[in-house]
């Protein structure tokens, strides 16, 4: 019997554990993948992330894995272009774009350090009930096809966009997005990125990410009905082209990705964010498309309010008020609808409501 089971070992389950487990509650985490496993993801953290990360004391382990600071983000729009130093507020005075085979593994670690337990290889099935109906814990199998069961007072779902948890407690669907964005990226080395760099062009986006062993990720999105099949590597390659103009040279000087990864395209969500004996966090709960870079930090941020919220009611308010402002301007700049000037504002506003995310989390 433990105080709190967490289905998902990542950035919403790792960092739940990790402060459950520092008010002294008995945690057990469970995640069918591997240690430290690479997942789909680009990975450009926002001003409320490397704050949290920071408080929770894991962004130096960031940091010493030669993560590379960010001081700037330069917004080109093809006709013009405006660069925005990262300005010091609570603390933070650079970004941080950390692969998932770093971040995930730092958070597990404090996690565990804190007293949590997690068991990889470990695929939840379903849920337990109690006699009331009330959700009491999971079961499932580990990877040598043998039974699991685990009992809790509250389940966690950290489970990601298909959470199992989300499905078999019934979490209902709060809000639907109609903006569904594709995206093909890949690392480049020797690209000279040291900011990062998004490209909007009606219709297209692209960004450089620079991350860690000296590398940039470099994505290109396009609608998700946009996405054309086929040759791949070609298809990157134009979009990168349009988007990007070859960045002044710097694409045809660096050195391009052996692999590409490919995101289809999802609308975004929030789901109802718990009810009895469960709760939601990261993924599992809400996502917001991939062009906000922003579920990462969306996942901090759950698991620093939760874990601060005296009751689950509490949780589930603030979260709804906090995506609420985000959820229709990443919307709308998923869809490419826009043209700039109607983009140009938007991302003031999701500017906006980042920084008062960022008061919010360091209140
Ligand atoms: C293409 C793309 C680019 C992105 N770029 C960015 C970005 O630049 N910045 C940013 O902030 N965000 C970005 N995101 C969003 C970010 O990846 C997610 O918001 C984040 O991964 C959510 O973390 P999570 O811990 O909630 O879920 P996940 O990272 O999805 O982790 C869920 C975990 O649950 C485990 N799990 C699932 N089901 C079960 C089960 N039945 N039993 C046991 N374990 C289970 C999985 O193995 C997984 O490890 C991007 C997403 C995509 C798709």
């Amino acid at each position: 019997m433990h105080d709190v089971v967490i289905v998902g070992a990542r950035v919403a389950g790792a960092a739940t554990a990790l402060l459950l487990a520092r008010r002294g509650l008995r945690v057990l985490v469970v995640d069918r993948d591997r240690y430290g496993a690479d997942t789909l993801s680009t990975h450009a953290l926002m001003r409320g992330g490397v704050f949290l990360l920071s408080r929770w004391g894991v962004l130096d382990r960031i940091v010493e894995a030669g993560t590379p600071p960010i001081r700037e983000t330069h917004f080109d729009f093809g006709a013009d272009a405006v660069t925005v130093g990262i300005k010091p507020a609570h603390g933070v005075d650079a970004l941080y774009a950390p692969r998932r085979t770093v971040l995930d593994r730092a958070l597990a670690d404090a996690a565990m350090a804190a007293g949590a337990e997690i068991r990889y290889g470990v695929r939840v099935t379903g849920l337990l009930r109690d006699e009331s109906g009330r959700v009491a814990g999971v079961h499932g199998r580990d990877r040598a096809g043998a039974a699991f069961t685990a009992r809790a007072r509250l389940t966690v779902g950290a489970d990601g966009t298909k959470s199992i948890v989300a499905r078999e407690a019934g979490a209902g669907t709060l809000r639907t997005g109609a903006g569904c964005g594709a995206v093909v990226y890949g690392y480049w080395s020797e690209l000279g990125a040291d900011r990062y760099e998004w490209f909007y062009r009606p219709g297209h986006s692209a960004g450089f990410i620079p991350t860690n062993a000296g590398e940039a990720c470099v994505f290109a999105g396009v609608p998700a009905s946009h996405l054309p099949r086929g040759d791949l590597r070609a298809t990157y390659d134009r979009l990168l082209a349009v988007t990007t103009d070859g960045a002044g040279g710097r694409l045809a000087r660096a050195r391009p990705p052996g692999r590409l990864h490919t995101w289809i395209g999802r609308p975004g969500y929030v789901r109802q964010a718990h009810g009895p004996g469960w709760v939601l966090v990261g993924d599992a709960g809400s996502f917001l498309d991939p062009l906000s870079t922003h579920g990462i930090t969306d996942a901090l941020r759950d698991a620093e309010t939760l874990a601060r919220s005296a009751s689950l009611d509490e949780f589930a308010t603030t979260r709804n008020r906090v995506i609420g402002t985000t959820f229709d301007v990443v919307d709308r700049v998923a869809a490419y609808g826009w043209d700039l000037p109607r983009l140009r504002t938007d991302l003031l506003e999701l500017s906006r409501a980042m920084s008062a995310e960022l008061d919010l989390v360091a209140s």
